[in-house]
């Protein structure tokens, strides 16, 4: 049984499959990539402008769970000090 064309229409097929699924996954690539960068820099942008402390949403201070599980501990933000602000870095 000579089943050469057969074998060679396959693998151009699955060749062309191929081709035509990277080209696609280049498309989808290069839309998201390019929202996401978009994302990137509002969110440089909003973090440059914000002045509040995102770690306690500007609060100070946040609860904390004991080991049971139940919100009792009222702990001072480490990131702001207690501000709710967000504070000058002096090394930069
Ligand atoms: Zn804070």
């Amino acid at each position: 049984m000579n089943l050469i064309e057969v074998i060679k229409t396959i693998r151009s097929d699955i060749s062309k499959l191929e081709r035509k699924r990277n080209e696609e996954l280049e498309r989808i690539k290069e839309k998201y990539d390019k929202q996401i960068a978009e994302l990137k820099i509002a969110l440089e942008v909003n973090k440059k402008m914000n002045s509040y402390c995102i770690n306690c949403d500007g609060r100070g201070f946040y609860r904390q769970l004991d080991c049971a599980g139940i919100e009792n501990e009222t702990v001072t933000c480490e990131e702001c000090k207690g501000s709710g602000r967000v504070l000058k870095k002096d090394s930069q």
